[in-house]
């Protein structure tokens, strides 16, 4: 008999099976994105109710069987039930777990991932929105080592205070280094927002705002590389997109 494992990981995505029964897809620390099933999760005096909930991260207890892994128990870190009532942020998070999902899968481990979406799905409910996804996204590529360079020049090599994003050369480049229908323009303080969420640590990722012009830069240039780099729209961020249309 196999024996069970236990990992720490937060539930991206949740769905009923069966008359009882949910599905989970789990982003955990230990074995990165798994499947797994929750037997008798839907039932009302289940234990196991609150902790298969989307964007819940708990300690899960899990028996891995021939195509899922199966839930036996779980203690739940941190819900974030109270954010149901807010559709932005709900649509917000579900963009982020998708996106996580693209860059994660099974048996990689993914602790810093699973660490970016706990300090993401918290700063969700403070910071501005705009800046949260603009900065998820960014520190994604970061840790997944295919971070845009943002310190120098991506032509000359020059430290960089002010310039365009050039998605094709994957990064800042001066504007005097690029043809001049090249790239996105940045303010200082959008270049130095990049700079920050480059290097800074996870528990003060957020620790900063910015003005609204810089902000729309910033949050212009993520969207337009992301496009670039996944090549196609999630469908979550074309629902984000239509909300902020409203
Ligand atoms: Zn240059």
């Amino acid at each position: 008999m196999k024996e069970t494992v236990e990992v720490t990981g937060v539930v991206s995505f949740s769905a009923p099976a069966d008359e009882y029964d949910r599905r989970l897809v789990i982003i955990s620390g230990e074995l990165g994105r798994i499947s797994a099933f929750a037997p008798g999760a839907r039932k009302p005096t289940s234990s196991l109710i609150a902790a298969c909930r989307t964007f819940t991260f708990a300690r899960f207890t899990l028996y891995p069987g021939r195509t899922a892994y199966r839930v036996v128990s779980a203690k739940i870190i941190k819900s974030f039930d109270e954010m149901s009532t807010d559709l932005e942020a709900v649509a917000c998070g579900s963009y982020f777990m998708e996106l996580a999902g693209l860059f994660s899968e099974e048996n990689v481990e993914a602790r810093e991932l699973v660490n970016l979406l706990f300090v993401t799905m918290k700063a969700l409910q403070v910071a501005d929105k705009k800046l949260v996804r603009a900065v998820f996204e960014q520190k994604l590529l970061v840790i997944n080592g295919e971070g845009p360079s943002v310190h120098e020049c991506v032509m000359c090599r020059k430290p960089v205070a002010e310039g365009v994003f050039v998605n094709k050369r994957h990064g800042i480049a001066c504007k005097s280094c690029v043809p001049s229908p090249e790239g996105d323009v940045l303010c200082p303080a959008a270049v130095r927002a990049l700079q920050y969420v480059d290097t800074a640590d996870m528990n003060s990722l957020y620790a900063f705002s910015l003005e609204p012009l810089a902000l729309s830069q910033y949050a212009h240039v993520m969207r337009s590389y992301y496009h670039y780099y996944v090549g196609r729209d999630l469908k979550s961020a074309a629902l984000l997109d239509e909300m902020d249309a409203l």
